[in-house]
């Protein structure tokens, strides 16, 4: 036992050892970490794999914080491993391409979400939607199966190693410090939108308008859709309508949910706390079609009764995960070509004021994405 613990300490010293890095050809590297469930982010180092033949290196210039950040960081999903170094919306440029990578050459913008690799023969990888693929590797808290199965870390650091397919390109006119989110929260719900073939007419309604929802509002409007917002505050109900919904709902004032039942071509839910999803259901027309996207704490997880989908048959719903790699490329040249941006906050890469943006987050503070440039790491 003695013998083990000590050849662990001695592999744990000598992957954080410059020198061993640069023999073995893993990148040292740093980010801001949290040590244990709902921690406070401080400074990390840690090696990440050598570029492989296949991967490029991408030196980060952006990092979102996403809601589902806050879920793992707080484990509220299942049990998390730590440290963890979050973030899978992440923009950068490529600094280190491997010898047989022709999508990329150094210098080009690249962008990176959830994913940074899978099987690629299984029917999900073969039909362009790797997020659903079963040896998926997540950008953190995954396990690289082509990498000893090491512990990933995200996009709070300084660099990432991704294979290149996996990456997605960012036009070199893309307003770069807007487009981190896009990786997450942009093709989260253009996904849905695109696959339930929402146009022109459309009456859609938007449940939660925070960073996921706002870019839904977004996309559908440029759809040509009717855009009815519902969230649980004032504050926002102006923003709704500058991005052009044409209602907003505070669900927290009954009056408002008056004359809503049977009205609703789609909706797309993504609220990340407790909440009725029978409310919502009523609302759909005869064969309207109702996505979830937003995963709240399993401790807190929303249910829907079987009598609530009898009684209000013939609609449907169903949930959403992110999106494949080719429909994510598509999303960015789509958004950047329409000049389809979320709403961001710039922060400075320090354990203060990560921690402080998560507390906003939580208190439903931030409009509507806080993004970390990693330029101001130390
Ligand atoms: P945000 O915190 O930015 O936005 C959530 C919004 O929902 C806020 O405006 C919040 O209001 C509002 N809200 C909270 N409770 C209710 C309620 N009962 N009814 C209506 N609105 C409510 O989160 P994100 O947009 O970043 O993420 C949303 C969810 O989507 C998270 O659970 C996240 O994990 C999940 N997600 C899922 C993905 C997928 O692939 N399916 C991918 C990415 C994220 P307030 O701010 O006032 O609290």
């Amino acid at each position: 036992m003695k013998h083990i613990l000590c050849l662990t300490a001695f592999i744990a010293a000598a992957l954080l050892n410059p020198a061993f890095a640069q023999d073995t050809g893993r990148i040292p590297s740093k980010g801001l970490a949290v040590f244990e469930a709902g921690g406070k982010f401080a400074p990390f180092a840690f090696t990440r794999h050598a570029v492989g033949d296949n991967d490029i290196r991408i030196e980060i210039l952006y990092a979102g914080i996403c809601h589902s950040d806050l879920h793992h960081v707080r484990q509220e999903w299942g049990e998390e491993e730590y440290p963890m170094v979050p973030g899978h919306e992440i923009a950068g440029r490529v600094v280190q391409v491997g010898k047989a990578v022709t999508k990329f050459k150094i210098g080009d913008y690249a962008g990176v979400g959830c994913m940074i690799n899978s099987c690629g023969t299984c029917e999900f990888c073969k039909r362009n939607q790797e997020q659903y693929c079963r040896s998926v590797v997540m950008t953190y808290h995954g396990h690289d199966q082509f990498h000893d199965k090491e512990l990933t870390q995200g996009g709070y650091s300084d660099n990432l190693v991704v294979s290149a397919a996996f990456a997605i390109k960012i036009p070199a006119n893309a307003q770069i410090e807007k487009v981190a989110p896009l990786l997450c929260a942009g093709i989260t719900t253009y996904s849905p939108l695109h696959y339930v073939g929402i146009k022109k007419g459309d009456k859609v309604g938007v449940a939660g308008f925070g960073g996921l929802g706002s870019m839904a509002v977004q996309y559908a409007v440029k759809l040509g859709a009717e855009v009815t917002v519902f969230d649980i505050t004032e504050e926002k109900r102006a923003d709704a309508f500058k991005l052009g919904a044409v209602r907003y709902v505070n669900v927290n004032q009954a009056d408002e949910l008056k004359d809503l039942n049977n009205t609703l071509d789609f909706i797309l839910s993504t609220i990340p706390a407790k909440y009725d999803p029978a409310l919502y259901l009523k609302m759909l027309k005869l064969d309207g079609q109702m996505a979830i996207v937003g995963l709240p704490a399993v401790t807190n997880m929303p249910t829907l009764s079987v009598m609530a989908l009898v009684m209000q048959g013939n609609r449907k719903v169903f949930g959403s995960q992110i999106g494949g790699i080719k429909e994510t490329q598509e999303m960015l040249d789509y958004s950047v070509a329409n000049g389809i941006y979320p709403q961001v906050e710039i922060i400075k890469a320090e354990g203060d004021a990560v921690d402080q943006a998560y507390r906003n987050v939580l208190e439903g503070k931030v409009k509507f994405r806080y993004v970390i440039d990693m330029h101001t790491l130390k």
